[in-house]
């Protein structure tokens, strides 16, 4: 709670042009009115002070987004378990295979491979189709119509995860539980087998053999229960969707929402009942953060503005534990509510410079367009924009947030022109191109 001064927007109580809510613009020309009214009104202080609380305090830099957890207890884990297998086969007297760092990597990749692999053939065993498959740095994945393959160097050293599309019928728990304990039954299969290799031929040349059965081991600490962030290892996400159906059923629905998305289902066509049953999840945690990240861009593409800005502070008030990455594209939203939905391009700056702070974001453009439409820079929004698009195109995105952000694009292109025009009117011995 802070002291602020009353801030009495005219043209809002007056009410911009009623522009129809759902499935977009009837008229884009109401459109274009509604976002001008926006660009052009500034709030007007009437000063008496009175007591406010901000309905998102985090989003309006009343409040410091969570401090993020450090990954230290996932550290101590492993090196106790490293530690402990050690010492056990020493003290047993067991030979252990030889560690070939060098041919070690490759073989990690071909592991995870396999991990990911068993968790898809049982997915499609139970009728759910394959939306892509991430190991370390190489990314395969379903968007729309086309399939986008790329390779990540950022990711190099990252583990893997499989992406299953199950439809919107016969949600059952069962089904989801084979699907996710196929990965673990699929490296303890493949460490069997290299241990059987190690056994009977040794470490093998460069102690390839020995080293294969690392590769795979690796695999197994999918079965320690634990969390880091918004991710759950195959052993705390099966322990999860056989004792607490509460939070089952929201994870299923945010799977099943992420699988519309996929198939390029735009954000404001995701099916209600799913995206409430995502929106159910228990807790005030982490499970929170990819629903309230998902409702913000549906409310986005449905135009209930105050209710996106909403969705988004739930989202960062649950993004402690997250990594990098999903900060990173929560605080680039951030700065793009401030400079389009809330007229505030200073704290957009903030939120942007946050967000570089973390890492190198993938692209920046569009954020940097919706600050410059903020800041009245149309010759530069533009410039971003047309970058943004390109950016899309070349990575190939159709899934449905690709295709609203198209849309979105067409929409912020053409608030610039006009205000551009409109500019050009208003000074009659200027003359402005476009
Ligand atoms: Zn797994």
């Amino acid at each position: 709670m802070r002291l602020t001064f009353l801030e009495l927007v005219i043209p809002e109580i007056a009410g911009p042009p009623e522009i129809p809510r759902r499935h977009g613009p009837a008229s884009p020309n109401l459109n274009i009115i509604h976002h001008f009214w926006r660009l052009y009104t500034r709030p007007l202080r009437i000063g008496y002070p009175v007591l406010t609380v901000s309905a998102t305090p985090i989003l309006d830099l009343e409040q410091d987004p969570p401090a993020p957890g450090s990954g230290k207890w996932t550290v101590l884990i492993y090196l106790v378990i490293g530690s402990a297998i050690g010492i056990g086969a020493d003290s047993l007297g067991v030979k252990l295979p030889q560690l070939n760092f060098l041919v070690w990597i490759p073989l990690l990749y071909i592991a995870i491979s396999i991990h990911e692999l068993g968790h898809l053939l049982a997915g499609k065993m139970t009728c759910m189709a394959s939306g892509g498959i991430v190991v370390g740095g190489f990314v395969a994945m379903k968007s729309g119509d086309h399939w986008t393959v790329r390779f990540d160097p950022r990711r190099i050293f990252g583990s893997g995860m499989a992406i299953p599309l199950p439809g919107k019928d016969g949600f059952e728990a069962g089904r989801f539980a084979w699907m996710v304990a196929a990965g673990p039954i699929a490296s303890i299969a493949t460490t069997y087998v290299c241990w059987l290799a190690f056994r009977r031929f040794g470490d093998g040349a460069g102690g390839w053999i020995g080293s294969s059965v690392w590769a795979s081991a690796i695999g197994l600490a999918s079965l320690i229960p634990m969390s880091s962030g918004i991710h759950k290892s195959d052993a705390a996400r099966l322990w999860i969707l056989l004792t607490r159906p509460d939070q089952s059923r929201s994870w299923m629905a945010a799977v099943t929402v992420q699988a519309e998305n996929a198939r390029g289902v735009r954000p404001r066509d995701w099916d209600a009942a799913l995206v409430e049953q995502m929106l159910a999840a228990p807790g005030s945690g982490s499970e929170q953060l990819f629903p309230h990240l998902m409702a913000f861009l549906r409310c986005l593409d449905e135009r209930n503005e105050s209710l996106a800005s909403e969705h988004l502070e739930k989202a960062l008030a649950a993004s402690g534990r997250s990594g990098k990455a999903v900060r990173q594209t929560l605080y680039l939203q951030a700065a793009e509510v401030n400079a389009l939905l809330k007229n505030n391009a200073e704290a957009a700056r903030t939120w942007l410079d946050r967000a570089l702070k973390l890492r190198k974001p993938e692209s920046r453009t569009c954020t940097d367009s919706a600050i410059a439409m903020c800041e009245g820079r149309y010759d530069d929004a533009l410039k971003h924009i047309a970058a943004t698009r390109a950016f899309l195109l070349k990575r190939k995105l159709d899934s449905g947030l690709a295709r609203f952000s198209h849309d979105w694009l067409d929409e912020r292109e053409s608030v610039c022109r006009n205000a551009m025009l409109a500019e050009a009117h208003a000074q009659p011995g200027i003359r402005r191109d476009g």
